[in-house]
């Protein structure tokens, strides 16, 4: 093993150790100890709260709190007194990105701590796929109690309300990560919490037996692109939350584009030259960005991954075109 490859693989090591957290994203069936609440300015009136599970956007104004996601269940407690440290107003609204356990694992709670301005618990608002994958069986995903599910959907491809002085924008993604995908948008704040459509931790996470394509993806990862304008020199602007992740500005996330679209299109390539999955993934069509992204373990693997982008690409009926 040559020096090069030597540092190559430490550094892999570590990144796949940073990704301990996303490994028990989805292990929800033994307990999880809480974890302790970060929070960050982001920017205007979005916060970011950090603990294990995805990341937490919070919107703070006069008319009270709206939260976007609420992490693993364990952690809501947690999650509530952060918020708490920040206002003492009432949470009045909870966005859910998508259905995933360590977004919506909060709901209930955070909905019982919270109220509407004419009592009972705060509004949980989502797309309709939400609802639909939180109320019945969906294999590998444990369906949540019905005080966790949203009491407000929308089927349209977009929604806004108006909370604190703010449009706050919901784009449907379909077929993105999961069938159920909203970027919200906070427009006087100029912030986008992205839920997994994009993330910094990993390869993206195309939750194929929940409705995901890469296509879907690509094309939300292009919405939040269409959404973000950088201040100058392509640095700052539009802040972007991802899922999982720090905070990024447009740049980050054309980077990360990019990526995806590249590993596609090789991947591509290799299904019409009729290549077997398993020489597709001995061809490492994403080796110049597993150092990055890649992983052996955890949730998210490399192998995952590129699996995921072949079974599409072999399959493409039904799947959403490039927008
Ligand atoms: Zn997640
Ligand atoms: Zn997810």
């Amino acid at each position: 093993m040559n020096v090069t490859m030597r540092t190559r693989l430490l550094a892999a090591a570590a990144i796949a150790g940073s990704m301990g957290l996303a490994s028990r994203v989805y292990t929800q069936q033994q307990p999880l100890p809480a974890s302790e609440i970060s929070s960050f300015h982001v920017q205007g009136s979005v916060y970011l709260l950090v603990g294990d599970g995805g990341n937490i956007a919070v919107q703070l104004g006069d008319e009270g709190v709206l939260v976007v996601d609420t992490g693993l269940a364990p952690n809501a407690d947690k999650l509530i007194a952060a918020i708490r440290k920040l206002s003492d107003k009432p949470i009045r609204w909870i966005l859910n990105t998508h259905f995933h356990p360590d977004h919506t694992g909060g709901n209930e709670a955070l909905s019982k701590a919270g109220s509407k301005t004419n009592g009972g618990p705060a509004e949980v608002l989502a797309h309709e796929s939400v609802l639909t994958r939180m109320s019945g069986p969906t294999g590998r995903q444990s369906s949540a109690a019905a005080a966790a599910w949203p009491t407000d959907t929308y089927s349209t491809e977009e929604k806004d309300i108006y909370f604190n002085g703010e449009a706050v924008m919901l784009y449907h993604e379909p077929n993105a990560h999961t069938d159920g995908d909203s970027i919200i948008f906070f427009r006087k704040s100029d912030v986008v919490a992205a839920g997994d459509t994009f993330v910094t931790t990993s390869y993206p996470f195309i939750d194929q037996a929940n409705g995901g394509s890469i296509q879907g993806e690509l094309n939300a990862l292009n919405r939040i692109l269409d959404i973000t304008v950088p201040a100058h020199e392509q640095e700052g602007g539009t802040f972007v939350i991802p899922g999982h992740g720090r905070i990024c500005d447009e740049a980050d996330v054309l980077e990360y584009r990019d990526m995806v679209t590249i590993v596609r299109d090789r991947v591509a390539d290799m299904v019409k030259r009729k290549l077997t999955l398993d020489q597709v993934k001995a061809a490492k069509p994403t080796l110049d960005y597993d150092l990055h992204y890649g992983s052996t373990t955890g949730f998210v693997t490399t192998a995952g991954f590129i699996e995921a982008v072949y079974k599409d690409l072999s399959n493409p009926q039904g799947k959403p075109r490039v927008r």
